[in-house]
């Protein structure tokens, strides 16, 4: 199957009625994206800055430079050959913990993690920002942050952006003026308030790993509870199409980047929602696009239309499975 899939590398990810969808790697190091130009993807649609900071902060670390950040967006940005890069800022804590002895919280995942981290400590903050504008000196660069839920986050966060922008400009450092700037739908009160973040932002990009984690109260990384983490909730279902159908109204571009993009089982349900944009592992890639490349986009939402209408879990599961053995 794999030497099949590989005919399919260079194929636009096209649907049967002519739609063309976005593929996007995930990746977390630059040199994450060879896999991500071997697999054909249109670009980078996740690059989970974190790894570059995971166990380097703390009291005994030295958090990665300025200049350092910049080299590693750079060369992630220069390897994807003109390809767009969206890079994440810092997402720690909870299940990508910062040095042991910081990891202190009760409840890491409710607690003081990607921006509100960030929020909490703007100089480390302006420097990752100032890194990333300077790499979009040498591509397409677009900026994209985790876990945003109040408005003054989101308008502190551009303050601080324009802050790291207007420093740049004053030391006559180059970059891309007209970056774009995203927020992760991955908290509910996200999904369930979109027109504030509609409003303020570029892009949106759904964290279907947390968005599940925090719809349906589960920890994602406690085995205890993994049974209930179902993608398929009615709840997870409601917020994901609402997200995508309002993302599509207002004419601001909607990805999903968790693991749900990635997984065969759910690519015509998320087709079937409007969705264009799917960023996954490089690996998953290629399965996906010849998922596509079968799909026909109005079957499926018709399909769809009657699945989130469904308000029986057994038969949502059988009607999303049936999805993918018709087409
Ligand atoms: C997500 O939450 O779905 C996501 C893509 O981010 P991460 O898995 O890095 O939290
Ligand atoms: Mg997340």
């Amino acid at each position: 199957a794999r030497r099949k899939l590989g005919k399919i590398k260079k194929t636009r990810a096209v649907t049967l009625d002519g739609t063309e969808i976005s593929l996007l790697a995930n990746i977390e190091l630059p040199s994450d994206c060879a896999s991500a130009m071997e697999s054909g993807a249109n670009g980078v649609g996740l690059f989970r800055s974190e790894f570059l900071f995971m166990g380097r902060i703390g009291p005994q670390h030295e958090l990665p430079t300025e200049d350092e950040q910049f080299e590693s967006y750079r060369q992630a940005v220069v390897a994807m050959k003109g390809r767009p890069v969206t890079i994440r800022t810092l997402d720690v804590g909870a299940d990508k913990p910062l040095s042991a002895e910081e990891q202190t919280a009760l409840n890491p995942a409710l607690g003081l993690r990607a921006i509100r981290y960030c929020l909490a400590e703007p100089q480390l903050f302006l420097t990752q920002l100032r890194a990333i504008l300077r790499a979009s000196a040498f591509g397409t660069v677009k900026l994209l942050i985790p876990m945003l839920a109040h408005a003054f986050e989101i308008d502190q966060t551009l303050a601080i952006i324009e802050q790291a922008k207007q420093q740049l400009r004053d030391e006559g450092i180059g970059f891309d003026e007209s970056i774009k700037i995203g927020a992760m739908i991955e908290i509910p009160a996200a999904a369930l308030a979109l027109p504030m973040f509609i409003k303020r932002m570029d892009f949106l990009s759904i964290g279907t790993n947390d968005l599940i984690q925090y719809t349906l109260a589960i920890d994602r990384v406690d085995h205890e509870v993994a049974h209930l983490y179902n993608p398929l909730h009615p709840a997870v279902l409601f917020l994901l199409s609402t997200v995508i159908a309002m993302g599509r109204k207002a004419g601001i571009p909607v990805s999903v980047c968790g693991e749900m993009a990635g997984d065969v089982k759910f690519t015509r349900l998320l087709l079937g929602m409007g969705l264009l944009e799917f960023s996954m592992h490089p690996a998953q890639l290629l399965a996906v696009k010849q998922e596509i490349l079968n799909s026909d986009l109005d079957d499926l939402t018709l399909q769809t239309k009657k699945i989130l209408r469904s308000t029986e879990p057994s038969a949502i599961a059988a009607a999303v499975s049936q999805m993918r053995a018709t087409a």
